[in-house]
Formats: C-alpha cells, sequence, structure tokens
C-alpha cells in the first residue's frame, strides 16, 4: 500500500469537518504509528465548492504523501532511533484553482502547522515561534538532499532555488506577499 493509499484507508472525518489520520510503519524493529491532523480550515476552500476530504486527498499528488511519510520516518536520532515526530499537523494539501499559480492547485505543496515529536514540546510553524526549530532545519536540508522538495517558506527562512537553479537561504522578513503568507505555516514545494 502507498502512503496515499494508507492515509486515505484509515481517514476519519468529523461532524465539524476537521479530519483525522494515520500512518504506520516498522522502524529499527519498533512499530510506530503517526498521527496526521487536518483542521476544518486546511479543507474549507474546496468543501464551498462541493469537494469532500476524500476527493483533496485523491487530488493530491502522490509523491505529497511520500514526502509526509519521509518526514514522519525521519531520524533524528541516528544512534538510537529514540527521537522521531509522533504528530504532524496539516493546513493544506490540494487546493480547487484560485488564480493557477500555486503549487496546492495540482496536488504538489504539503502545508504544516504543527509537529509533534515524541520528546519535548509541540513546536507551532508560525510567527509566535522566534526561530527556526531544529527538527525544521534537519527535515529541509534532508528533503532537499534528496529531492524530496524544491521550495521550503516558513515563517523565519525562505529557501528555494532561483531562476539560475542556485540554492537560496535568506530570512524571512515578512515584507513581500509570499514572506507575509509563510508566517503562519510552513510551506514544501513537491517538483513537478
Ligand atoms: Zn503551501
Amino acid at each position: 500500500m502507498t502512503a496515499k493509499e494508507e492515509i486515505i484507508k484509515n481517514l476519519t472525518v468529523l461532524t465539524n469537518n476537521s479530519c483525522t489520520s494515520k500512518i504506520s510503519f516498522i522502524y529499527y524493529d519498533i512499530l510506530r504509528e503517526c498521527e496526521i491532523e487536518f483542521p476544518a480550515d486546511s479543507w474549507a476552500l474546496a468543501r464551498s465548492k462541493g469537494y469532500t476530504f476524500d476527493q483533496v486527498l485523491q487530488n493530491t499528488n502522490e509523491r505529497t504523501f511520500n514526502l509526509l511519510l519521509w518526514i514522519l520516518r525521519y531520524d533524528f536520532d541516528e544512534t538510537n532511533h529514540a527521537i522521531f515526530i509522533q504528530k504532524i499537523v496539516l493546513s493544506s494539501l490540494w487546493r480547487p484553482s484560485n488564480n493557477g499559480t500555486s503549487p496546492h492547485e495540482d496536488g504538489r505543496g504539503l502545508d504544516i502547522i504543527k509537529i509533534k515529536p515524541n520528546i519535548g514540546k509541540e513546536i507551532v510553524c508560525a510567527s509566535s515561534t522566534p526561530s527556526e526549530p531544529g527538527f525544521l532545519v534537519k527535515i529541509r536540508t534532508a528533503a532537499f538532499q534528496n529531492k524530496l522538495a524544491n521550495q521550503y517558506f516558513s515563517p523565519w527562512i525562505m529557501y528555494y532555488y532561483n531562476k539560475e537553479g542556485k540554492l537560496i537561504e535568506e530570512a524571512n522578513r515578512g515584507i513581500t506577499e509570499n514572506e507575509r503568507i509563510h508566517l503562519t505555516h510552513v510551506h514544501f514545494t513537491i517538483g513537478k
């Protein structure tokens, strides 16, 4: 079963339109089960246009789910394999066409608002968190090295390939529209 199929199979849509799912895998002989949450807001536009949440997942690119699974499997402790992400809260996957420029419109965007590692506090992916958490630095650097994503916009850092193919890493100053949009979540673009 692919990550996409497993997430769709385990989907629960609650009466308030928020949704949950889970994905499990064996990592170093331990069965790990990760929770994925989709608040009602995360698919409000699709809902207003008559789509079900199942269709939102169906319209999301397979490789977006592969990146999500890869993030959940990420090993933050190569010695003891004891630090990992237990729960992730997403704020957008596929979105119906609005202006035709967002990678979400063909299912290649992954927006994250919270990450809960098995140790320590929940990480809020918004400018209320003063600097980029080490968990996210590791994930985005490794995701680019493994060519799983080619843009990462966050409340702290804008990390992307420019038109010349050069990898850029600059602070989110909260000035441009793209910078302002990403003060509230972490966005990954999956390449075409
Ligand atoms: Zn996004």
